[in-house]
């Protein structure tokens, strides 16, 4: 085990260092999905490049691995491990001028807040505490994609440190760049800077309808049709909530102002509650992310893309699953593309999708452990035949067993030769990392 001391003196880093026998330890070993227990020999929080590289020269001299973390919220901890964890949450400066330069810990909330103040606006996801890093490597889906495209789609250039070549620029035209606009995981090296191209801040309307769990199937048919075709200032999701109280509904953003809106307004009728309003971006976002918490209650997900609408049989078998089949909490949300998605370059394989599917199950303190996987393996069971074949990496999951094309596609041969070139000795190592060993 590394003590603290002799830590700081093999690391000699200025930022934090926290180990096992420092007070800090244990809060940090609080992961977001409580059914993640790293426990990790020590957190590293560098404060500039050198301290980065320094902490990789010491993992390679020491045999350690390195797990890189932003905002720590990768569903199944890949930013934990049982090595050095090296956390960028330190480096959060940002300059504006044409261009966004910016540290790469920031969290997506208080990024959202400092761009609205400058009246700059991003594709950024609604949960506070994503970090920017592991979003926009993973691609990044907001709900004003469709109009401004994924946040991987705003990169121009960004800064890593890797532990074969050191101090490394991904500019255009390079394999590097493209690989980390959307590959995910974090294989090749700590990126310690990003440079982005934001958006002028332009107002949103925010909507949402309710209907009866007796319309969930005439909405999700009706949906699927509407939403990946929708005029591309429209990105929305619907959501169906399991159990004993079931829901359907569907919300979103348009990407422009009420009159705009009322032309292009869309809800199946029946609805038992629906509402718009026109807002500043920031709003609507604070409003979706509601009272979000840094720890999730235990959780596990799958994800899949759909290429043709879901067959009314696989709707009628996904909505009987989520009513009569769920001792836990199950959620199935579909995040509509289409749009300006469909564009773009980048190592992410999932842009001629219609619509993103996620599958989550939650399960409270007093039920067992793996009641909500069973849940997920009979949906899986059920259902991914009726999908592409394709999942987002941002919302990861262990044990799938097709896993590098489910994520990567044909782009798997061309990553893992980048891995090869940038970390041949697999320092920055996870369950979902590129083994060459
Ligand atoms: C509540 C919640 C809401 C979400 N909403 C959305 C959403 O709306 N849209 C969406 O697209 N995704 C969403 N996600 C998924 C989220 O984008 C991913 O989980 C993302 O990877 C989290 O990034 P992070 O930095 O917080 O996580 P971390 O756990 O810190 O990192 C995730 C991965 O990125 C790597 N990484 C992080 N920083 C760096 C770095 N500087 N250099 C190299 N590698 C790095 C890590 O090693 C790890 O593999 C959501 C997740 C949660 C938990």
């Amino acid at each position: 085990m590394l003590g603290r001391a002799r830590a700081s003196q093999a690391l000699k880093i200025r930022g934090p260092l926290v180990s096992p026998d420092s007070p800090e330890y244990e809060t940090l070993c609080q992961w977001f999905n409580p059914e993640v227990q790293w426990r990790p020999e020590a957190f590293a929080f560098p404060l500039d490049e050198e301290e980065v590289a320094a902490c990789l020269s010491w993992a390679a001299q020491n045999g350690k691995s390195v797990a890189v973390r932003c905002g720590g919220h990768s569903y199944v901890g890949l930013s934990g491990g049982t090595g050095l964890v090296l956390d960028v949450s330190r480096l959060v400066d940002l300059q504006l001028d044409e261009q966004l330069n910016l540290g790469a810990g920031w969290k997506l909330g208080p990024l959202m807040s400092a761009l609205a103040e400058r009246q700059r606006m991003l594709p950024l996801g609604t949960c506070p505490g994503v970090g920017l890093s592991g979003y926009l490597l993973g691609g990044g889906y907001g709900l004003v994609s469709r109009a401004l495209g994924l946040g991987c789609d705003r990169v121009l250039d960004a800064t890593l440190v890797t532990p074969a070549l050191g101090l490394v620029q991904a500019t255009t035209q390079d394999s590097l760049l493209w690989a980390l606009k959307g590959s995910g995981f974090g294989q090749f090296g700590v990126v310690t800077r990003w440079r982005l191209r934001p958006e002028a801040l332009r107002p949103v309307v925010l909507f949402r309808r309710y209907w009866p769990w007796a319309q969930a199937q005439a909405v999700l048919e009706r949906w699927l049709e509407w939403a990946p075709r929708a005029d591309a200032r429209i990105t929305s999701y619907l959501s169906l909530v399991g159990g004993r109280e079931p829901q359907v509904s569907v919300g979103g953003l348009f990407l422009g102002d009420g009159p705009e809106w009322k032309s292009l307004r869309w809800g199946p009728p029946g609805a038992l509650q629906e509402w718009d309003r026109s807002c500043p971006y920031l709003d609507a976002m604070q409003f979706l992310a509601g009272r979000s918490q840094n720890r999730s209650p235990a959780f596990a997900a799958t994800s899949d893309f759909l290429s043709r609408p879901l067959a009314p049989a696989a709707q009628g078998k996904l909505l009987k699953l989520l009513v009569t089949t769920a001792p836990c909490s199950p959620q199935v949300t579909f995040d509509a593309y289409g749009g300006n998605l469909g564009s773009g370059d980048g190592a992410f394989v999932h842009r001629a999708s219609l619509a993103c599917v996620q599958a989550i199950c939650y399960r409270n303190r007093n039920q067992p452990p793996g009641v909500n996987h069973d849940w997920l393996k009979r949906y899986r069971a059920e259902l991914a035949g009726h999908y592409s074949g394709r999942a987002y990496q941002n919302y990861c999951e262990l044990g799938r067993s097709d896993w590098k094309t489910a994520y990567f596609g044909e782009d798997w041969p061309r990553l893992v030769a980048l891995k090869e070139r940038f970390d041949p000795q697999g320092i920055l190592q996870h369950p979902l990392s590129f083994q060459r060993l």
